[in-house]
């Protein structure tokens, strides 16, 4: 199922949490929202779930608007707010089970709610009070009651926030296994998770969109030249190295290690071994530096910020 976000504003007050936002998710793919705190995401989430309405612009699911069709719409969607509210006093069962009632589903509560404990992996903490939950396990809980009437469309805010590294690993891993199927979106303001879990990501500040593509497409498109990092096994002149084809800086960085920078679209490693065998130098080894989209994201926010 699709989501279609058409020029959405959103006004607090006067403040403009979202300024004119369009895109669209298709179905079976994970798409993440990535952003600064106060950017604008759980705003997004919370109007295209149906909890909040925009001041302009339209939501559809396949068609179904947020506002018109909004019954139909929240039987397609699962929601994990952000500061999940779960009910404390309640165990993970009668909590689900009340979930379920929330949702009218036909048939059996309880094998409902013990398929959910099996999918989000609650099964040995099942008996237990929510309250008595670890941070990982509250959110496994948010995730089974987001799934429970096995919506569609997923919109998970910040699933990962505060989870140990053991607990990040699982959950993405179900994360992603979801995506397979469903349409997920899920917000989050830390960049390897994007890189980890998404399919494509769309970069928010400022209640305004300012990328959207696949993570790799994200690199390439804001890739100012490429970082080569090489050892030579012989002294080598700077001047020389800069001659080389597609290089547009060098530094020395200790001894025969040299960082390369390349002009964008270049592909200097080839000139480089090139240049080695013409000039009977040894490369000892020879690395590309991978600019993360921790980086590009920097850039583009700063980039952002100073048109201001
Ligand atoms: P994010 O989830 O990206 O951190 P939010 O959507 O929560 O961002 O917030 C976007 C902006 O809107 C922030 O500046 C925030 O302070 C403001 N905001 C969010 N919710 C409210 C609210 N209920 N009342 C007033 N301002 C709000
Ligand atoms: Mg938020």
């Amino acid at each position: 199922m699709s989501v279609t976000v058409k020029n959405i504003t959103k006004l607090y007050g006067s403040q403009k949490a979202l300024d004119d936002v369009s895109f669209k998710v298709e179905s079976g793919s994970v798409v993440g929202f990535l952003g600064p705190n106060g950017a604008g995401k759980s705003t997004m989430m919370k109007i295209i779930t149906c909890f909040i309405p925009q001041n302009s612009g339209i939501v559809e699911f396949c068609g179904q608007d947020v506002i018109e069709d909004s019954l139909e719409v929240r039987k397609n969607v699962g929601y994990l707010p952000e500061n999940n509210p779960l009910y404390t006093d309640m165990y993970i069962k009668e909590y689900l089970e009340f979930v379920v009632g929330l949702h009218q589903l036909s048939g059996s509560r309880s094998k409902r709610v013990a398929e959910m404990i099996e999918i989000t992996g609650l099964g040995l903490e099942q008996h237990k009070k929510i309250g008595a939950l670890s941070k990982g396990y509250r959110q496994r809980v948010g995730l089974a009651q987001a799934l429970i009437h096995d919506p569609k469309v997923l919109i998970l805010d910040e699933p990962t926030t505060g989870l140990d590294p053991n607990q990040l690993a699982d959950i993405r891993q179900l994360i992603r296994a979801l995506g397979k199927e469903k349409t997920v979106i899920l917000s989050t303001h830390i960049m390897q998770e994007v890189e980890a879990i998404c399919d494509r990501v769309i970069i928010i500040n400022r209640g305004k969109i300012i990328a959207d593509g696949s993570s790799a497409s994200l690199t390439k498109a804001s890739n100012s030249g490429e970082l080569i990092l090489v050892e030579f096994e012989q002294t080598v002149n700077k001047n020389s190295l800069l001659q080389i084809n597609g290089v547009s800086g060098v530094e020395n960085i200790q001894g025969n290690n040299w960082k390369i920078k390349t002009q964008p679209g270049a592909d200097a490693r080839g000139a480089l071994f090139k240049f080695a065998v013409d000039n009977n130098l040894a490369i000892l080894s020879l690395q590309k530096q991978e600019q993360k989209l921790e980086d590009i994201f920097q850039k583009l926010t700063l980039e952002n910020d100073s048109k201001k």
